[in-house]
């Protein structure tokens, strides 16, 4: 959003600290008499994620978040749910101890779940075999499906990818439990690295979204 803050630069008061990039912010805006622009008026800071500007290793995934949502989040609708998820992860990464490299993943994907992409993940959605009771779990992308090798159809619909429980697991939690959970999240390289695997996969082909050199492109 952009806004004209008149006096601006001589009112100390108004802006005190506000205009800092990962503050959280409320601000007062109006709109100029023509309607032209955005008038900001006041603004009082809520919050200064002061401990993730302060640490590079927190500074980086903070930042790889918001990328993602300037590449995929067009528009309005959907914004709330974008603003709540954006801001309980900051809080997340600002609080969390030891790591939070994984953490923008993560995101990613609970984004995808929260704009409606919500697959079944711990049983084959064939013949309803629960997580556990079958091996070489397969999920397929284009129908957000999980299938055992006996439901898995013809090779002229695609082979889906290889996954295991684990990685499924995984997603299914992020799925379903907010940021402030994820700290719970224990994976090992290779479950994470599949995990990985799926959720780029799914951005590619539901957000039309993918990855390259750090940046998010549309695809
Ligand atoms: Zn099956």
């Amino acid at each position: 959003m952009q806004a004209m803050a008149f006096g601006g630069m001589k009112s100390r008061k108004r802006f005190a600290g506000c205009l800092d990039p990962f503050n959280h912010v409320l601000f007062t805006v109006g709109t100029s008499k023509a309607g032209a622009y955005f008038d900001l008026r006041e603004g009082a800071l809520l919050h200064s994620f002061s401990g993730i500007k302060t640490d590079n290793a927190r500074l980086g995934p903070a930042a790889a978040c918001l990328k993602f949502i300037e590449a995929v989040h067009k528009g309005h609708e959907g914004s709330r749910v974008v603003y709540d998820l954006l801001l309980q992860t900051l809080h997340l990464i600002e609080d969390m101890p030891g790591g939070v490299a994984d953490v923008p993943v993560l995101f990613r994907a609970k984004m995808a779940f929260e704009q409606g992409y919500r697959p079944e993940l711990t049983r084959c959605a064939g013949c309803q075999a629960e997580q556990g009771t079958f091996d070489n779990p397969r999920f397929f992308v284009e129908k957000g499906q999980v299938l055992c090798s006996r439901c898995t159809p013809g090779p002229e619909e695609g082979t889906g990818l290889a996954v295991s429980w684990g990685a499924l697991r995984t997603l299914d939690f992020v799925m379903h439990q907010p940021p402030a959970m994820w700290t719970r999240l224990a994976v090992d390289p290779s479950v994470r690295d599949q995990a990985y695997r799926v959720v780029d996969r799914f951005l590619a082909y539901h957000l039309d979204v993918s990855m390259e050199d750090g940046n998010f492109r549309n695809i």
